[in-house]
This record gives structure tokens, C-alpha cells and sequence, in this order.
């Protein structure tokens, strides 16, 4: 088991917040309440997924500010609002797009990107529990008004913690769409890569789910990920798997999800000519991608990150898939130092806040 202490938490009124000081450097901290903006509300957070991001922004290997509120996989409920046109959120439960951009801040001139509807790329923007914004390992959040979206009353927390990274899921077909026929290879089924391949079963595509730890790829088993299958299996490589299914000319799409830039290396190798690899993790070129390969096979590269709020909750109310079933831990506020410990060790970790915590 783990070797983590409990944080401290100090005595007082104000909400907890856990506090990323610096690399490894992890506190909690009771914060006052800044008063809100117009554009504002206040979330009484309620439950909060853990992912890789904040192990890396844990670890340092992903830069930031400090200091740091980390935690962007949330849902809570609405305690104060701004200005009082938002007062009908006041009480709704919620998750939040975590970019804070030029629209979110009801801007009179906004950035070029903004205006060009590519809020997720504002050139001002900050991103809550990420970078500039404080995020939701604490007990209350401030987010724009703007940002919020109603979660059904179908919908659990459990399930709504999965906004966000479900997002981020069907955005990987944003631009690389896929839909029966096609073949879709998903390079690391863990956290993000298990609903990637979902995502790409239930558009109909024929899905094979690469990962590194039988563990991790029985998890996947309750989500139909397609076929599951171990990276270095002996029996049959990935290649021929792929070869059998596309008489030998590739996978039409490939999303890397490994979190190592070595995927890119393997999904070259499984991608068909004019076919797209979708890169979701930010780890940088591999030494060895073959450039030239890329240009006579004619590859698209796309690079993917954030998604669409309203489309991963209209799934979830519409589709059992049974996300939930990915939690295998939960962990009050106060032992949020080994939620994020554990997250390094099973498949998804979940950081319950309020009374009970
Ligand atoms: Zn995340
Ligand atoms: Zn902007």
C-alpha cells in the first residue's frame, strides 16, 4: 500500500483548497473567499476525477504557475452567482468547461481566436486546475458563469466526474471522423484512451485497444472497448492484427494515447497512406519518426485536446455506458496526496469533497 502521509489540515472556517506550492510540493490550505466577478459563480465542489495531468502537474513534468489549486474533473453544485441574471444556476449541479477564455469573461473585444470560435485556443485564456486558475481539489471553486453546464438529474456525480475526460474522448474524432467500416486503433487504453476506444465502438468503428498492463485492459473490458489487446503480446502483433483486418494496408485512424512519444513510432506502423493519426498526449517527437514515410504515405497529423461539455453529457444521459465502473478508489479532500498516489497505480481514482470527507 501506499507510503503517503496525510496532509495537514489546518483549523479555521474558510473552504480547504489542496495547494500546489512546487513540484512534489503539496499542501492544503484554507483560503478565503475572494468576492466574485460578474461573470462568476461559486461551486461547492462534489466529486473530482484524478488523471494524468495532475500526476504530471504533481510531478513538474508538465509546467505551470505555482501556486497551483490543481483538479479539473469536476462536478458540484452552484452557491453563489455574480451577478443576479445568473441566479437561476444558484443550486443547479454543474460541470464547467475548464477554459476560461475571452467569452467566459463576457469580454467587450475578444482575442482573435475567440472571435474566430476557437474559444479553447484563447490567447488569454487560463485553465482551471491547470494553469492560472484554481482548480477543484478544494471545497469551493469559482468559474465563469459562462462555462457551466447543467448536468440531468440522470446523469450521477459519478458519472458527470466524467465530463470532462469524456469530452476529450470525442474530440479525437472531431476531425479525424470514424463510423462503421473503418479501422481504429487506440495506442493506450488507460484513463482517456478506454473512452477514446468507446467513443469509437459506439460510432460503429472495428476497435483495437493496445495496452501495456493486463490490469489496466481488464478494466476496459466493462466499457466494450473492441478488442483488448496487450502491446507486446507474443501470440500475434499488433501489425498482423491490423493486416488481417485491412488486407494488409492499415488502420484508417490511430489515436496515440500513450503518454510516451515511442507511440508515435507504433502508430506510423499501423496507420494506412492518407490515413490520420490523432495525437492526445503532449510528450514531444520521438527520435525515429519517419518523415519521409509520413509525406509518401501522404499522414494526417492531428493534434487533440479539449472537448464539447454539451456532447459528453448528452452521452452520458443518453448511453449506460457504464463509466463509473472505472473508478476503482475514492478518497476524501484530506487524503488527496494519495488519490494522486494511487492514481499512478490503478485505473481511475476519485477525490470525493463535503460533509463526508
Ligand atoms: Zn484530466
Ligand atoms: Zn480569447
Amino acid at each position: 500500500m501506499s507510503e503517503v502521509r496525510d496532509l495537514q489540515v489546518p483549523s479555521g472556517r474558510e473552504p480547504l483548497s489542496a495547494v500546489l506550492r512546487g513540484p512534489g510540493e503539496l499542501t492544503l490550505e484554507r483560503r478565503p473567499r475572494a468576492p466574485l466577478r460578474p461573470w462568476e459563480v461559486r461551486i461547492r465542489v462534489g466529486l473530482v476525477g484524478v488523471c494524468g495531468t495532475d500526476r504530471a502537474l504533481l510531478s513538474g513534468a508538465l509546467a505551470t504557475r505555482y501556486p497551483l489549486v490543481p483538479g479539473h474533473e469536476f462536478v458540484g453544485e452552484v452557491i453563489e452567482v455574480g451577478d443576479p441574471r445568473d441566479a437561476a444556476w444558484l443550486g443547479r449541479r454543474v460541470c464547467a468547461d475548464i477554459n476560461n477564455t475571452c467569452l467566459s469573461r463576457r469580454r467587450a473585444a475578444p482575442c482573435r481566436a475567440c472571435r474566430l470560435a476557437l474559444p479553447h485556443h484563447c490567447q488569454r485564456r487560463d485553465v482551471t486546475g491547470i494553469h492560472e486558475a484554481a482548480g477543484a481539489f478544494a471545497e469551493e471553486l469559482v468559474a465563469p458563469a459562462a462555462n457551466l453546464f447543467a448536468v440531468p438529474d440522470s446523469v450521477s456525480d459519478l458519472r458527470a466526474m466524467f465530463c470532462e475526460p469524456l469530452a476529450a474522448a470525442l474530440a479525437a474524432f472531431e476531425r479525424a471522423p470514424v463510423g462503421p467500416g473503418d479501422v481504429v486503433v487506440v495506442l493506450g487504453a488507460g484513463r482517456l484512451g478506454a473512452l477514446i476506444a468507446a467513443v469509437a465502438r459506439r460510432r460503429g468503428a472495428d476497435v483495437l485497444a493496445v495496452g501495456r498492463s493486463p490490469r489496466k485492459l481488464a478494466r476496459c473490458l466493462a466499457l466494450d472497448c473492441g478488442e483488448l489487446v496487450r502491446v507486446d503480446d507474443p501470440a500475434l502483433s499488433l501489425r498482423a492484427r491490423v493486416d488481417a483486418r485491412t488486407e494488409g494496408l492499415g488502420a484508417d485512424v490511430v489515436v496515440e494515447a500513450t503518454g510516451a512519444p515511442e507511440g508515435l513510432l507504433r502508430a506510423q506502423e499501423l496507420v494506412r497512406p492518407r490515413g490520420t493519426i490523432v495525437l492526445k498526449t503532449t510528450c514531444g517527437l520521438p527520435s525515429g519518426f519517419d518523415l519521409t514515410r509520413a509525406v509518401v504515405d501522404e499522414v494526417t497529423l492531428v493534434g487533440s485536446r479539449c472537448g464539447a461539455f454539451a456532447d459528453a453529457l448528452e452521452l452520458l444521459a443518453r448511453d449506460p455506458l457504464p463509466v463509473e465502473s472505472l473508478v476503482e478508489e475514492t478518497y476524501p479532500l484530506r487524503e488527496v496526496a494519495r488519490a494522486l498516489e494511487r492514481a499512478g497505480e490503478v485505473f481511475k481514482v476519485a477525490v470525493r469533497v463535503g460533509p463526508d470527507a
